[in-house]
């Protein structure tokens, strides 16, 4: 049986919408996840947890996540059924960790999220825009937020002198983005 088996969907337009409007989607749990959270923070590898509340933040892509003992918030949404989907693949990846957590090694420290700045300082800082942003701190903040793939910076990877840079960023990337759908990392 599963985890959460059902709940309660408040889709709400965003008060922070600027020019685009933007959702938040909050799923009213059936259940209590809280002793799910230390295996969420586990897998999720980048994941903030609070022990003391206790709740655990998420970025996932340009999405925040919060996972409460009785709810799930997301936020960035373009519309409501990108809601309904985000809010079931979320569900889905709680049930998922909590059918394997015989597997997984619970975590309760509180990590910090990847900051733009030390990946900055790890890229060739040329801002040659190869990777099409305009500059190498826009493709920090994506990267640090798993938006891009670091592979998109070619001149890290195709000039001997940033071997050692492309090392050191490759070891600080070493996180799981786990897809939603998919397998567990
Ligand atoms: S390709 Fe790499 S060096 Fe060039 S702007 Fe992008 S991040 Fe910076």
């Amino acid at each position: 049986m599963p985890l959460i088996e059902s709940y309660r969907l408040q889709v709400d337009l965003s008060p922070h919408s600027a020019e685009e409007l933007e959702y938040e989607a909050i799923a009213y749990l059936d259940a209590d996840i809280s002793p799910v959270l230390p295996y969420l923070n586990a897998t999720l590898g980048r994941g903030v947890y609070f022990p003391e509340e206790p709740a655990l933040s998420w970025r996932y892509k340009e999405h925040n996540v919060g996972f409460w003992p009785d709810r799930i918030a997301v936020d960035h949404l373009k519309d409501r059924d990108e809601a309904r989907e985000m809010v079931e693949e979320l569900i889905g990846l709680v049930n998922r960790v909590w059918d394997r957590r015989g597997e997984i090694e619970p975590d309760t420290t509180t990590h910090e999220y990847l900051q733009p700045l030390e990946v900055y300082k790890l890229l060739p800082r040329t801002n040659c825009g190869l990777c099409g942003e305009r500059g190498c701190f826009p493709f920090a903040v994506k990267l640090a937020a798993g938006q891009i793939q670091v592979q998109a910076c070619r001149p890290l990877f195709e000039e001997s002198a940033y071997a050692e840079q492309r090392a050191e960023l490759e070891g600080l990337l070493a996180v799981k983005w786990p897809s939603l759908q998919g397998d567990l990392p």
